[in-house]
């Protein structure tokens, strides 16, 4: 038996023992759990508003369904097809589950894995048992683990199990952020300072971070951004207005407003916002998960060129992050806030939930 944090209805998580996991397929890799961490999706999860994931749950309603998709583990047990890891590694596991041999892997969209033992590349914490355990099985293990070099504190990497590449991924590397460009990030939770973080190794002229919160903004200013706005104090076209006077100067005879508006929210007012704050031949890249519709501004958009992104991560950047990490020029390890130990779980859940008042980014939690 081993703790696992598991999902039982909306709203209910319980730490409790549940079966350790065991090899089920030859490409499954076993991993004591190092490290973990809980993601703005467990919460949809518990908030009931992940269907797929409550019908898993109701199937089992003792155990429930362990949730989780970010971790890094030592490996246990290999499946006997496994071949580029051994017991005793220590990895990163990927939040995409990639079979590396279907047409989305081979495209490199490994989020829409159709090899796999869900219905997506997203399938630990939503479709299968979680990382938010003591021990976890990873199917496809060759494609869906990273090993960790030896020189990096682990603890830096588990934010390339999702918070990292989803930022880089979507945001950045879909908005084609360059040297010398300028960058609006619109809200600075885990996500948009992750975007800021990977966004600054591209060495964009101007980072222009904007939130609510006056602590997040001033994280910001620390970890790189040139500019920062406050959209409570300051709304509407005067919000727009502000960042169109920043980039008024940036090169001779260029239009104001930003390359590339990076959002990190996921509600129709900072996508709104975003969709004003471009110059012509820039790019939306919207990484937030939206709940409502919003009002696409066609009628303004079509003569700035312009494009609009979007999409769930695929992690094919992971190595390329990891050479980010080694060299220096990225350090994830700002947005985490908060060390728990497994047994305070649940604490951990509400001290995450209650960000407004916590400030908490990302909490890590180790085994006791
Ligand atoms: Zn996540
Ligand atoms: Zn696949």
């Amino acid at each position: 038996m081993m703790k696992a944090l598991t999902y039982i209805e909306p709203g209910v998580i319980q730490w409790h023992s549940v079966a350790k996991p065991t090899i089920k397929k030859s490409t499954d890799v076993i991993g004591k759990v190092l490290a973990t961490t809980i993601c703005g999706s467990d919460l949809h999860i518990l908030k009931g508003d992940v269907p797929e994931t409550t019908a898993l749950a109701a199937k089992d309603k003792k155990k429930g369904i362990i949730l989780g998709h970010e971790a890094i583990v030592k490996i246990d047990s290999v499946g006997k097809s496994i071949s580029k890891f051994n017991v005793g590694d220590v990895c990163i596991v990927s939040c995409i589950t990639a079979c590396g041999e279907c047409y989305y892997c081979k495209k490199n969209l490994q989020s829409h894995c159709n090899g796999n033992e869900g219905t997506s590349g997203w399938i630990l914490g939503h479709e299968i048992d979680g990382t938010q355990a003591e021990y976890l099985r990873v199917p496809f293990g060759d494609t869906s683990l990273f090993k960790v070099p030896e020189n990096i504190p682990f603890e830096k990497l588990l934010m390339l199990s999702d918070a990292i590449p989803t930022s880089y991924e979507i945001g950045v590397l879909s908005g084609g952020v360059k040297e010398g460009d300028s960058v609006a990030i619109v809200g600075l939770g885990p996500v948009g300072l992750s975007a800021l973080l990977s966004a600054k190794t591209l060495k964009p002229k101007q980072i222009i971070a904007i939130d609510l919160d006056d602590s997040r903004l001033e994280l910001a200013k620390t970890l790189g951004a040139t500019h920062t706005i406050n959209s409570g104090a300051i709304k509407g076209t005067a919000l727009s207005n502000q960042v169109l006077h920043i980039t008024k100067d940036l090169i001779p005879g260029r239009e104001p407003g930003v390359d590339v508006a990076i959002e990190c929210v996921g509600i129709p007012q900072t996508f709104e916002l975003c969709e004003d704050l471009i110059t012509p031949g820039g790019a939306i890249a919207n990484v937030g998960v939206h709940g409502k519709s919003v009002e696409l501004k066609l009628q303004d958009l079509w003569i700035k060129n312009c494009q609009i992104t979007t999409g769930l991560v695929s992690a094919f950047s992971t190595p390329e992050l990891l050479n980010k990490v080694s060299d220096g020029s990225l350090d994830p390890s700002p947005i985490i806030t908060h060390h728990f130990k497994f047994d305070e779980f649940e604490k951990a859940y509400d001290i995450f939930k209650n960000a407004a008042t916590t400030k908490a980014m990302k909490v890590v939690l180790t085994p006791n």
